[in-house]
């Protein structure tokens, strides 16, 4: 296969954006697009930064909830795709923005599915001015297919990936098959995330560790690769509640136990 002929303008369109993130994770539902919407957020409240959002997860598209943004629709425009704006510094595109109706399913596969990935990334107009960031919410997994996408993005330019796994086993494993695929490819590792670390409970608030075998477990997997571990969040039922109506929740929680871990996570880059 020679080189992609979109490389060249996926480059183009993406020199205004000043950081490009992916976030990864092996397991889907460890909490990947909450990270993301709220590390977005977190970016967002400096009124003078830039933040964009691309949601690759096209199969489950869940940012457009999480940014309370599902009633809009992606425009094209002469200079490209006009992203939807939560607010006046966050845009986001997403498959769900296409969609007729929220919650018609996308049954795509292979070359559409990375068809529309290029797409975002080639034929977004995110503005004059460009971004400070751009947040990646990719598909969960470690299949061919989804490693596929992960490297084509690498190929557009991406500074680094977060990585977002709860404490139990299972998701462990799969985090670490992406680390070694992140090494193998070359994708520079910004940093791991413990998410549903213990839960907080809002009424006692006291910690209680919900999976096996131990909490801390992403922090060993951090070392023993040693890339930087940005902190751990715990289960918190504010933070889901805050994700479903689109809200920043370290504004509406500060001091809490997840906002402390969600303030972490976002100062560490
Ligand atoms: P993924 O993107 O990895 O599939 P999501 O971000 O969609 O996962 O999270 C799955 C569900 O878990 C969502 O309903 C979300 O609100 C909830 N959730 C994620 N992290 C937490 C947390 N720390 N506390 C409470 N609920 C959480």
């Amino acid at each position: 296969k020679g080189p992609d002929p979109d490389l060249p303008v996926i480059q183009k369109r993406l020199e205004l954006v000043k950081r490009k993130v992916l976030v990864l994770s092996g397991k889907g539902g460890v909490g990947k697009s909450t990270f993301t919407t709220q590390l977005a957020h977190a970016f967002a409240a400096d009124p003078i930064k830039q933040v964009g959002v691309v949601d690759v997860d096209v199969c489950g598209p869940s940012i457009p909830r999480m940014l309370s943004v599902t009633e809009e629709r992606l425009h094209a425009s002469a200079s490209g795709w006009q992203p939807v704006y939560a607010s006046d510094n966050l845009a986001c595109v997403s498959v769900g923005l296409m969609l007729e109706e929220e919650g018609d399913a996308v049954i795509w596969r292979g070359p559409k599915k990375n068809g529309i990935i290029k797409q975002f990334l080639r034929d977004v107009d995110w503005g004059d001015e460009g971004l400070d960031i751009l947040l990646v919410d990719t598909p969960p997994g470690t299949s061919d297919e989804h490693l596929a996408v992960v490297s084509s993005l690498k190929l557009a330019g991406i500074d680094g990936a977060i990585l977002v796994t709860t404490p139990q086993e299972v998701s462990i494993q799969d985090v670490r098959r992406e680390l070694d695929f992140c090494r193998k490819v070359g994708i520079k590792v910004l940093g791991l995330v413990e998410n549903m670390s213990g839960f907080s409970c809002p009424n006692c608030h006291k910690a209680s560790d919900i999976f096996p075998p131990t909490t801390g477990g992403a922090k060993a997997l951090a070392s023993e690769y040693s890339v930087p571990f940005l902190g751990s969040v715990p289960l918190d039922p504010r933070l889901a509640h805050c994700c479903d109506r689109g809200q920043s929740f370290v504004e509406e929680w500060p001091g809490t136990p997840a906002a402390l871990g969600l303030g972490k996570v976002s100062q560490g880059k």
